[in-house]
């Protein structure tokens, strides 16, 4: 993998604010392996496999990426921000973490990381209270710097040039599978310069009442409204976009459900000031929708962050009153579902700033006729 944001100096500054998030939360140690925190600090992303690579970063101390011997080689070294440690096929990795630092008192451990290895350790650092790394990256993984907002607007481009493909009829839907249409996408988010695709909702008609509907063989008939939902990952960052469009008029009910459906979007984009609770972006969308009649078929949170990973912190949810700062980046995507008949959701990356909110996203945003 290529982080966009990839220095030493970048890495060496989050190490340094992680260990100053890890005073500040009562640790002593940070411990991260599979999952973004890892190749946030350092640029290396481990393998999902069952061999341990991980970065052990004491409070006061030098950090240790303790890794397979035969995946070394993959590392990007990073003078100054970690140190290698090797383990062979017959050393006990977990064993070896352990010994790198005393029984800390307090340990933060990797969200993402395999329960496995926790199990192994528990036994060998006698008395550790164990905290979520989520603690510790949070406040740092949220606020995304010049770099990282680059490369979501980067990835956010590609999947508008792909809704614009959309748009303007070049993937053809009518007589063809979702799942045609969906693989038709995702060759396109990757030939817009994805390096992965991480999902291309395709939902037709009646399916499209189902937020994540998986796409399958229902064949797309003329009439209908087509809602595809697509993103994935370009240099490391997200990209995620919803746009629906209708193959032939649609009736007086789709374009009214739709119009509110438009407004309650922008007015959740233009609610992502710096400093409103997170709450609020989902309200200003939830209060126009619900004013139309259709509060019971929104049935979800307006929003999620998006950064290395898909859906990550900050959501824009009722009862989050983190206020957005300069740098949160999310999705602000209200829908409206009516069970067995149609749906429809519109959806932007949002990145909040000093001058107000930033959307990445620029495609067409009606319900465009094909
Ligand atoms: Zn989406
Ligand atoms: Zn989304
Ligand atoms: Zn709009």
């Amino acid at each position: 993998m290529t982080l966009a944001a990839a220095t030493t100096i970048v890495f060496a500054d989050r190490v340094r604010r992680a260990r100053h998030a890890l005073a500040s939360a009562g640790a002593d140690v940070l411990l991260v392996s599979v999952g973004s925190d890892l190749p946030y600090l350092t640029g290396y992303e481990a393998m999902p496999l069952e061999r341990l690579t991980m970065l052990v970063v004491p409070r006061d101390g030098d950090a240790t990426l303790v890794i397979p011997r035969l995946e070394a080689p993959r590392v990007v070294a990073q003078p100054g921000v970690f140190t290698m440690l090797t383990w062979g096929e017959t050393d006990d990795p977990v064993a070896i973490v352990s010994t790198l630092v005393a029984a800390p008192a307090v340990a933060a451990i990797g969200d993402t990381m395999w329960a496995r290895f926790l199990v192994d350790l528990l036994p060998l650092w006698q008395g550790t209270r164990y905290v979520r790394s989520n603690l510790v990256m949070n406040e740092l993984r949220m606020r995304k710097d010049a770099a990282e907002v680059a490369a979501l607007q980067a990835a956010g481009a590609a999947a508008d040039r792909v809704a614009a493909q959309l748009h303007a009829g070049e993937i053809a839907l009518v007589g063809r599978t979702e799942a045609a249409v969906s693989a038709d996408i995702s060759a396109r988010l990757i030939a817009e310069g994805h390096d992965k695709v991480n999902f291309a909702i395709v939902a037709a008609g009646e399916n499209a009442a189902s937020p994540h509907h998986h796409a399958g063989d229902r064949v797309i008939r003329e009439g209908e409204i087509v809602l595809t939902d697509f993103g994935g990952t370009m240099a490391g960052y997200c990209s995620d976009i919803t746009r629906c469009v209708y193959t032939g008029e649609p009736s007086a009910e789709i374009a009214e459900a739709y119009a509110v459906l438009h407004e309650a979007q922008a007015a959740g984009v233009a609610a992502g000031v710096v400093g409103a609770p997170c709450q609020e972006v989902d309200r200003a969308s939830r209060r126009i929708i619900a004013a139309a009649g259709f509060g019971d078929y929104f049935v979800h949170r307006t929003g999620h962050g998006i950064g290395m990973e898909a859906h990550e912190d900050p959501y824009m949810v009722e009862g989050n009153e983190l206020p957005l700062a300069a740098g949160h980046a999310f999705s602000v995507e209200p829908g409206i579902y009516i069970p067995g008949r149609w749906g429809m959701r519109l959806e932007d990356i949002v990145v909040a700033t000093n001058d107000g909110p930033l959307a990445l996203n620029h495609a067409n945003h009606a319900l465009v006729a094909l």
